[in-house]
């Protein structure tokens, strides 16, 4: 009898690759295996997931494939998808990631919802965002209250640059105005604001040295808060009456154990109508307070 041709050198395609992929994910412990390997394919192939399964049986060509592994090996190291896919969904908008800012997280949403019932439609309010990132709160208030003039600031210029970009991206709302500086700043001084609001750092150093390894990935200044993860919420809850109107807003998110200090703080600079809002996981993650109107 002949001898059995050699086999065939094997030809990757979709299916057969995320296949592979999900289940390499998965010995891994990275989250959501198949999405991933889903999203990470269609980003290299530059289509949507939805078009990965409409040619399902599609062998990949050798650059495809090569596009596709590192971005396989990089997320196999930690770094975060949504980095590697540079976009993140933030209040049903398409939203720039990258290393210059932290992710959008889902629970941030529940800080433009409380912002947004504090701003009535059809209403020429102020509000100042501090902390601002990749600029994902200051632009969805922006584009969900035409009328609202937001000023958003940071103290990283490369956030900021990346607060420009999602700007532009987004059609450039005509009230948005960025400042460069440290919380308060650069900000205008007069007329107050109707809202403050801010995601800043509130990790404290013990989260800091368990971080998860994707969030190793982001800016520390972005996530670290200093020893007991306070020290710009407490700056924010000291200095912002001076920039509020009388009766103004401020929603701060926060960390899951600092509901008692923040009520005790927010009650000293002046506050009133103080609630503290739990997030989807139960978790203690909004402020949200009034300033006492002067008697
Ligand atoms: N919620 C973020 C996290 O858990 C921290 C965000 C922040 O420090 N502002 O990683």
């Amino acid at each position: 009898m002949p001898p059995a041709p050699p086999p065939s050198p094997k030809r990757w395609t979709i299916a057969s690759v995320l296949q592979w992929t999900s289940q390499q994910f998965k010995k891994l412990g990275v989250d959501s295996p198949r999405l991933t390997a889903e999203l990470l394919l269609a980003h290299a192939l530059q289509c949507s997931r939805v078009a990965l399964y409409l040619e399902y049986e599609r062998p990949l060509e050798p650059k495809e494939l090569g596009l596709y592994r590192s971005l396989v090996q990089r997320r196999s190291l930690g770094e975060p998808t949504q980095y590697l896919i540079g976009m993140k969904e933030f209040y049903q908008r398409p939203f720039i990631v990258d290393s210059r800012a932290l992710i959008p997280r889902p629970e941030t949403e529940l800080l433009v919802d409380f912002a947004l019932e504090k701003l009535p439609k059809n209403q020429n309010t102020r509000v100042a965002e501090l902390c601002t990132g990749s600029g994902c709160i200051a632009l969805s208030l922006a584009l969900e209250r035409p009328q609202a003039e937001i000023w958003a600031t940071d103290i990283s210029k490369e956030a900021l640059s990346l607060a420009r970009e999602n700007h532009q991206h987004l059609g450039s709302p005509p009230n948005v105005h960025w400042c460069e500086g440290n919380l308060f700043e650069n900000l205008p001084q007069t007329p107050s604001f109707h809202l403050l609001l801010s995601n800043p750092p509130y990790l404290c150093a013990q989260e800091m040295d368990s971080l998860q390894r994707e969030i190793r990935f982001e800016p520390r200044l972005a996530l670290d808060g200093g020893t007991d993860g306070m020290q710009l919420l407490s700056l924010i809850i000291q200095h912002s009456p001076r920039f509020l109107a009388p009766q103004g807003w401020l929603l701060l998110e926060m960390g899951q154990n600092q509901a008692e200090q923040i009520t005790l703080q927010l009650i000293k600079a002046g506050y009133a109508d103080i609630v503290i809002h739990k997030d989807w996981a139960g978790l203690h993650r909004i402020a949200q307070a009034r300033l006492t109107p002067p008697s």
